[in-house]
């Protein structure tokens, strides 16, 4: 029944000139994610609106779900677009549209006209008038409700006319790649891959970095995180994941450090990579799945000293949010499924029995003195043995 799609997006600090920048990125977006769908699509911006076209055979659905995935769009119309003919042909139209859309089902309705065309013979009042006429005779179960109907029946007047009555949300956010690159530290958790989605969504892109400790940790738990970043990337578009031998510096952590101390200075050296790598990619802040009180590592004190480990800016989109509200968005998104299967994190292999909870940063940093012989070439090793790979959605 539809061969269109009206895209509306959210405008919201993206007003005056800088608008057209955060439409093509849009446009652009639109166009990559629609690859993936059967069918041939065209994407244009026309007077300040975006809107697919498609010719012949499509997936329907499909395309729907795509464009779901595209930050910047909070509203995706199926949309008839018909030549005006007069409005005997407008009103049959709307007649058939209502009759195939809604057919039997009892509900309410309100026609909403907007004239972009002032010359049209009829004004705002009387179209709305006049075709909430037509759709009561051609529906009996419809009625008319002006104040909170079922179905808001839009019908632009503009060079062509478009109907619609149908807004399915889309993500909401910002074109991907308006706002910056950051770094995201992703682990096979269920946290991490909902802050790159998060942050992401503000129109930022995203590059992963995983700490991998081999052979502590599987092939099958870095499968398990390139798998994640994939999932990620249906969203963020492609994401560069570095992927850091850490057994090493884990190691003379645990040899030489305080064993209570192990979880938080193994993450400020993760902090301390990721900033690396951040850097050489032209990120300007860190992305972690962190969220207080979740863990010893994650009490306030502890993000002290984790946070006193980087210079940039570090980005904990899930700070406030308790695990469940992290669970359902995760559910939502789609990674889900993959963080739970149960794969070993390197972090889980050298945890201590009991972790402190309010480390000191003044302590911590005397504990790591004691690798000061060895983190230097440790660190460089590290860096130079980064694999990265390149994980497309
Ligand atoms: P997640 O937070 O992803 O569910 P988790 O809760 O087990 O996993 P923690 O060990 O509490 O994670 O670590 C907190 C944050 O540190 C993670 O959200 C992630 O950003 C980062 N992190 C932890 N382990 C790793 C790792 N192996 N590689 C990359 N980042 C990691
Ligand atoms: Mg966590």
């Amino acid at each position: 029944m539809f061969q269109s799609f009206l895209i509306k997006y959210a405008e919201i600090g993206i007003k005056g000139k800088n608008r057209f920048i955060f439409e093509d990125a849009l446009v652009r977006h639109i166009v990559r994610t629609l690859k993936k769908v059967d069918g041939t699509f065209k994407v244009t911006k026309e007077m300040g609106r975006i809107f697919v076209f498609t010719e012949g055979d499509f997936d329907y659905e499909g395309t729907i779900e795509a464009l779901k995935t595209v930050f910047g769009i909070s509203g995706i119309c199926p949309v008839q677009i018909l030549e005006d003919e007069g409005f005997e042909h407008l009103s049959a139209a709307v007649a058939d549209y209502m009759k195939a859309m809604y057919g039997d089902e009892k509900k309410t309705f309100k026609v909403a006209a907007r004239r972009a065309n002032k010359k049209y013979p009829l004004d705002t009042m009387e179209l709305n008038m006049e075709l909430g006429g037509v759709i009561l005779d051609a529906c009996p179960n419809l009625t008319v409700d002006v104040h909170n109907p079922d179905i808001y029946m839009t019908v632009e007047v503009r060079d062509k006319i478009y109907l619609y009555s149908e807004i399915i949300p889309g993500p909401g956010g910002m074109p991907v790649g308006t706002n910056g690159s950051a770094m995201l530290l992703l682990s096979g958790g269920i946290d991490s891959p909902v802050a790159g989605y998060m942050v992401s969504k503000r129109g930022v892109r995203i590059d992963a970095v995983y700490f991998h400790a081999p052979p502590y940790t599987s092939e099958r738990a870095k499968q398990k995180v390139v798998d994640l970043a994939k999932e990620v990337a249906v969203y963020t578009g492609p994401i560069r994941l570095h992927v850091v031998n850490f057994t090493d510096i884990q190691l003379a952590i645990y040899e030489k450090c305080p064993h209570e101390e192990l979880t938080i200075i193994m993450r400020r050296y993760m902090m301390k990579i990721a900033q690396h790598f951040a850097e050489e990619t032209g990120a300007l802040s860190l992305i972690t799945g962190e969220s207080i009180g979740q863990v010893a590592s994650q009490t306030m004190h502890s993000l002290y000293c984790t946070d006193a480990a980087t210079t940039i800016p570090v980005f904990r989109p899930c700070i406030g949010m308790d695990k469940e509200e992290i669970v359902t968005l995760s559910k939502k998104i789609g990674t889900y499924e993959t963080s739970i299967l149960p794969f070993e994190d390197c972090c889980t292999i050298f945890v201590a029995k009991h972790p402190v909870t309010k480390p000191v940063l003044k302590t911590i940093e005397r504990s790591e003195k004691k690798l000061a012989d060895v983190i230097d070439d440790l660190m460089k090793t590290a860096l130079e043995t980064t694999e990265v790979i390149h994980v497309e959605g």
